[in-house]
């Protein structure tokens, strides 16, 4: 347990404020297509929930990253993925490499108005032809002067309807590609700055993601976040952090799931007896249960882990990894024990089904992630190391 009271208050505070301000308008916000994120995020900005574990003088708590996790859990009583994924993006995905490396001028600009929810953010890595293949990314920034002008764009850009800045990753020179990137900061009213409809999604409604354009856009070169040339390097770095959260924000949402599955097939009657009597269901859901609890255990042996400041890019992957691969386990099982009401849209194990799914696929795909651990564990070709012979393959060779 990771917890102490502290983190249990701070849990109980998100509680309340997801019952109050956000559950009430999912059903709306999920229909309308969109959801108000300004609105949403100064009310989180006012409670500093956007910068638990972010610099005091910026406006954070300066907190460490259990207290983060905790609030992440607690995402998960949300009753959608589109407001957890787009709350993750701005406090998660788009700011922790500025908090990190960002100058006090940039961070006064970019980070402070992002913690307290005047500005939204967001991140733009992915691009039309570059998505699990982040080093082959083709925007770039060209310096005139003291400014960079960046041509290029980004695809599938969470919060990109809505938002005031993005955090991109851009080439700032030709070269090695892990060294030619850069992360910078791009006000999205920048001349030049263009952006695609919403894209209609399988799931995730209430989040606005589209296409972001640039054509001949001028920033300052003091918009860079840290050293020139470290881009692809913050962006691994800021990765870990998005891969912590898409495991710690989905444990609660795992067990809603599978409470209301429980709560379902509890009175509901087939064959003179509920559904939940069954001991193929009862023993399926009990199964998942442990899955659940196994994936909450490797979560926070990460972040105790990462609290301490190890490194941990292989725990990180392997809490990401399963997070897609139980959730979608998870809601197949759940939502078929819904019979006929699963397949539903009224019925939330509907929405969870459709909203998960993504998780095997951003932020690192699940092949990109079983490519990190199978590297840190030395056995892809990449990795390996030429091992002495076993015994079977000495008794194969002539002496
Ligand atoms: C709703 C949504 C929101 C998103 N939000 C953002 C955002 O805010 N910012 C951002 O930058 N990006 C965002 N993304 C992009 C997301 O991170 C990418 O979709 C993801 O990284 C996969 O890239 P791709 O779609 O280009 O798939 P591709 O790279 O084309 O890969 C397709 C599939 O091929 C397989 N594959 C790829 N490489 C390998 C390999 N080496 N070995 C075996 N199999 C492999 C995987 O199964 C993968 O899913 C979002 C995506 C979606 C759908």
């Amino acid at each position: 347990m990771i917890y102490g009271p502290d983190h249990l208050e701070l849990q109980a505070s998100m509680s309340r404020l997801i019952a109050t301000e956000i559950n009430p308008h999912v059903e709306a916000w999920e229909a309308a297509g969109a959801f108000p994120a300004h609105e949403v995020f100064r009310k989180l900005g006012k409670q500093s929930l956007l910068g638990i574990n972010k610099p005091v003088e910026y406006g954070g708590l300066g907190l460490d990253y259990t207290y983060a996790t905790a609030y992440h859990e607690m995402l998960g009583e949300v009753r959608c993925g589109s407001i957890p994924m787009a709350i993750g993006v701005q406090s998660d995905m788009a700011t922790p490499a500025l908090a990190k490396h960002g100058s006090d001028e940039l961070r006064e600009e970019f980070l402070r108005p992002s913690i307290t929810g005047e500005s939204v953010a967001c991140l733009g890595v992915s691009e039309t032809g570059a998505g699990s293949d982040v080093a082959s990314i083709q925007t770039r920034a060209r310096k005139d002067g003291d400014d960079y002008v960046i041509d290029g764009g980004k695809m599938w850009t969470t919060n990109g309807a809505q938002a005031d800045w993005m955090c991109a990753l851009v080439n700032t020179s030709d070269g090695a590609p892990h060294r030619s990137k850069s992360l910078v900061c791009i006000p999205m009213d920048a001349k030049g700055v263009s952006r695609s409809q919403k894209f209609d999604k399988l799931g995730m409604r209430a989040s606005d993601t589209v296409q972001v354009f640039f054509d001949g856009v001028r920033i300052p070169q003091r918009n860079r976040i840290g050293e020139e040339g470290m881009g692809f390097i913050y962006q691994m770095e800021q990765f870990q952090e998005e891969r912590l959260f898409a495991a710690s924000s989905s444990l609660r949402s795992l067990d809603i799931a599978l409470d209301d599955t429980i709560a379902y097939t509890r009175q509901r009657e087939a064959f003179g007896k509920s559904i939940l009597d069954n001991q193929y269901v009862h023993f399926r859901l009990a199964e998942l249960k442990t899955e659940v609890e196994l994936l909450r255990s490797l979560v926070y042996r990460a972040v105790e882990e990462y609290v301490s400041g190890r490194d941990v890019l292989t725990l990180a992957s392997m809490a990401k990894l399963k997070v897609g691969r139980l959730n979608r386990e998870l809601a197949d099982a759940c939502l078929q024990y819904f019979g006929g009401m699963g397949y539903m849209n009224e019925t939330p194990i509907s929405r969870y089904y459709r909203d998960t799914r993504l998780a095997s696929i951003g932020g690192g795909a699940d092949e990109i992630m079983l490519g990190i651990i199978s590297k840190n564990m030395g056995i892809a070709p990449s990795a390996r190391k030429p091992q002495p012979a076993t015994t079977i393959e000495r008794a194969k060779t002539p002496a």
